[in-house]
């Protein structure tokens, strides 16, 4: 019997693209990537709510450092559409192959999560889905939709697939009025092919810019993780190819390698370069920034949410007086 399970589970590798692959080291992590472990009662709570409605969360799926301090303030970040993903990048933990059809009860199921969990801010993230002729613009918004009949006090931001060559896509998502739109780049240009191969950069920084000429009141927001090799001036090019799109807010945190198989950390960053990537990104013009070893894009979105929106009302003002 364990033999035949030793079996199944040897045929169906999480990521069958990179099992060929030879193992790459592990450094040991600094003092600085420390995190709290899971498990507290609030924590048990989230994590039976999420499984009561049969969702999937990115936190698991990507084996987030931040669960056991989100959870435990019952953020969690649903991942839609199901837990297999059509592409492969090099650096995520989240299933690859071929997905199941869309669960057309899931947006339901979201939205009385979110309101069970009584939470005033939900992200949203989905797999990459290619194989969907809108590459499930249309769930995503269903998914908005939801949230909002039973929660239409809570703010919603969607952190989104890149919709390449599905056209028509994005207008669909940013129709539905989430609050926050988010695509994360998560790596300079030059890393793509070897990262994200699957991905354009220039689409994706497109695709952030199209949000802002479709509804140039929505908030747009956009992620990197370092450790992958990138020099200090790509980072800083980056921020300047975000601004052009006038992206309002980056996050930047440390890549963690999810196994041996995945792309390796070439540099734990310190928390000095942290700061001085904040330092940099504020000058170039983001309303708000978020830049250290534990930062994901999802992690404190709702604290960063309200920052946000008290930053561009600030800024508003400022401009006013100066008309005067
Ligand atoms: S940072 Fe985001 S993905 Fe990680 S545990 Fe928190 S909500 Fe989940």
């Amino acid at each position: 019997m364990i033999n035949l399970l030793e079996t199944a589970t040897k045929a169906k590798p999480r990521h069958p693209e990179k099992a060929h692959r030879p193992d790459t080291e592990v450094l040991r992590k600094p003092d600085w990537i420390r995190v709290k472990a899971p498990g507290s009662a609030v924590y048990k709570e989230t994590q039976k709510i999420v499984k009561e409605n049969g969702l999937v969360t990115v936190c698991e799926e990507a084996g987030c450092p931040n669960i056991g301090e989100c959870w435990s303030k019952k953020h969690a970040t649903m991942m839609i559409m199901g837990d297999t993903c059509t592409r492969a990048c090099a650096f995520c933990n989240v299933k690859t192959g071929k997905p199941l059809h869309l669960d057309r009860d899931e947006p339901l199921h979201v939205a009385t999560a979110v309101a069970k969990l009584g939470l005033n801010h939900v992200v949203i993230t989905s797999v990459d889905r290619d194989d969907l002729d809108d590459g499930g613009a249309q769930h995503f918004a269903e998914v908005i939709f939801a949230i909002r009949e039973q929660s239409p006090n809570t703010t919603i931001e969607v952190l989104t697939p890149d919709f390449l060559r599905k056209e028509k896509a994005l207008e669909v998502v940013v129709n539905a009025k989430p609050d926050v739109f988010n695509h994360n780049l998560e790596t300079i240009a030059s890393n793509y092919l070897t990262v994200r191969p699957g991905a354009r950069y220039f689409h994706s920084i497109r695709l952030l810019q199209q949000v802002k000429e479709i509804d140039p009141n929505m908030f747009t927001k956009s992620g990197i993780m370092v450790g992958l090799g990138e020099e200090r001036n790509q980072v800083l090019q980056l921020m300047d190819d975000l601004r052009t799109a006038d992206v309002d807010f980056i996050t930047i945190g440390q890549y963690l390698q999810p196994t041996r198989k995945h792309h390796a950390i070439i540099k734990f960053v310190t928390p000095d370069e942290f700061d001085s990537y904040k330092t940099a990104a504020y000058s170039k013009g983001f309303l708000m920034v978020s830049s250290s070893p534990l930062t994901r894009s999802s992690h404190h979105a709702g604290e960063d949410f309200a920052e946000l929106r008290a930053a561009r009302a600030a800024k508003l003002l400022n401009n006013n007086v100066l008309a005067v």
